[in-house]
């Protein structure tokens, strides 16, 4: 087979690192790509978000028989309608479906219908109606971006100022562009966080192993969201009775929800949880695979991934199996200096070939580029460091000594990576 995966991130690195392991492949291109997704695929530079029809073109000229896509954007804006007009095979949610990520105030609205736990929440157009309304209530609140917003749109405000300040943010200042046209104010829930991500054909539902992500950029998880600084996977908030709870509460009324709706939904359902006390309600679904969990979460995949994602797109999900090692892996993510906010790009990384030979160590590059025979930083999230353990002690304790042989100016990453698991 001849596969094309969409995007150029760490998410994208694990893909294509897991579909190259494949029997049925012989041939992987990636758009646009990244130093490290070169070693297995034909890295292409191309528009992801929005020209589909080069990719389309692309798709056709080198008889591609599958595409893969990783990032939100272009599930966002139709890339599965598109190619499947076509007669072209790809793995994802149709524009409508996207809306479950795309659209907080779309996702709410569903989980309020089908009774899916989740915070109270209630929507706004007007900022000043947002404001009476956060003086009303008060805080802690949470305050939210309706569209995508590269995972920074949630304001998780312990006070009244602060929730102020994230209406100005997203609805004057205009942070994120429409995708603050509209804002969520919610219940700010308290508990811990887990990531639990599934493969679905619209009708059965195979999760895979759960995972939790670190989304501030301080330990100790202060600071400002970021795109993610770092997951493991398992994920011990999920014993095998919350498990039963997420599936039968949370997964199988939305993906029955999403049919109801005309929104037929196949591909990957990520559902980001609060658990509290033993009850998970949802802070938000993602179309997609979660960057960094993807990092932490596929090579704890034993099975084959072409054949699930194949039958995802045939809806034959229930007659294939996804086994996964028991190993706990961890990855931690290096960023420039200064993400989420302003950073410099092109510093020499040093160190790589070191880290890579490290045995039950893989690193997924993110924001890299080749300059010369040198590989440069080119992003905030530059690389995502993964280890596999006996225990989740050990794979810390490997992502670290792995982290510690790379070097780069300015380089910053976490240094509390996987300490709620422990
Ligand atoms: P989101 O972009 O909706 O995934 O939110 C990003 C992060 O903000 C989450 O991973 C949580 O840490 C936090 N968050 C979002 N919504 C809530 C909520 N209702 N209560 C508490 N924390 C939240």
């Amino acid at each position: 087979m001849r596969i094309l995966v969409i995007g150029g991130g760490g998410r994208e690195h694990a893909l294509v690192w897991k579909i190259a392991q494949s029997p049925l492949v012989d041939k992987i291109f990636c758009v646009p790509g990244n130093p490290g997704i070169s070693k297995y695929a034909d890295c292409k530079n191309m528009d992801i978000e929005k020209n589909f029809d080069m990719l389309v073109r692309f798709a056709t000229d080198e008889n591609i028989d599958l595409t893969v896509v990783g990032p939100e954007d272009p599930l966002a804006n139709g890339i599965v309608d598109y190619f499947e007009e076509r007669g072209l095979k790809i793995f994802g949610p149709s524009k409508l479906a996207t809306e479950i990520e795309s659209s907080k105030v779309f996702s709410k609205d569903l989980m309020l219908k089908y009774n899916i736990p989740t915070a109270k929440g209630e929507k706004f157009r007007d900022p000043d109606e947002a404001k009476s309304y956060l003086y009303k209530v008060g805080a802690p609140i949470v305050v939210k971006a309706d569209g995508l917003a590269k995972g920074k749109g949630a304001f998780p405000c312990r006070d009244l100022e602060s929730a102020l300040k994230a209406i100005d943010t997203i609805m004057i200042e205009k942070e994120f562009g429409e995708s603050g046209d509209k804002v969520i104010i919610e219940e700010f829930m308290e508990g811990e966080e887990a990531s639990f991500i599934a493969f679905t054909d619209g009708k059965t539902i195979k999760p895979m192993p759960s995972a939790q992500d670190h989304k501030p950029i301080f330990d100790g998880d202060k600071g400002p969201n970021t795109g993610g600084m770092g997951a493991y996977s398992p994920a011990p908030v999920v014993t095998d009775e919350v498990h039963k709870i997420i599936m039968r509460e949370i997964m199988e009324p939305t993906i029955k929800g999403m049919s109801i709706e005309g929104r037929p939904y196949k591909g990957v359902l990520y559902a980001g949880l609060m658990i509290t006390d033993g009850k998970p309600r949802v802070v938000e679904f993602n179309a997609r695979m979660g960057d960094p969990e993807t990092q932490a979460v596929l090579p704890r995949l034993k099975s084959d991934i072409v054949p699930i994602i194949q039958a995802c797109i045939d809806g034959t999900l229930d007659k294939v199996q996804i086994e996964c090692i028991e190993e706990p892996a961890v990855c931690v993510v290096m960023a420039s200096g200064g993400y989420p906010g302003k950073y410099e790009k092109g510093k020499i990384i040093n160190g790589l070939k070191e880290a890579e030979s490290m045995e039950n160590v893989i690193i997924f590059h993110a924001g890299t580029a080749k300059n010369g025979d040198n590989i440069v930083t080119s992003g905030g999230r530059v690389l995502g460091v993964t280890a596999l353990g006996k225990s989740i002690k050990d794979a810390i304790e490997l992502a670290y000594k792995a982290v510690n042989k790379i070097s780069f100016d300015n380089a910053y990453f976490r240094k509390d990576i996987g300490y709620r698991a422990l």
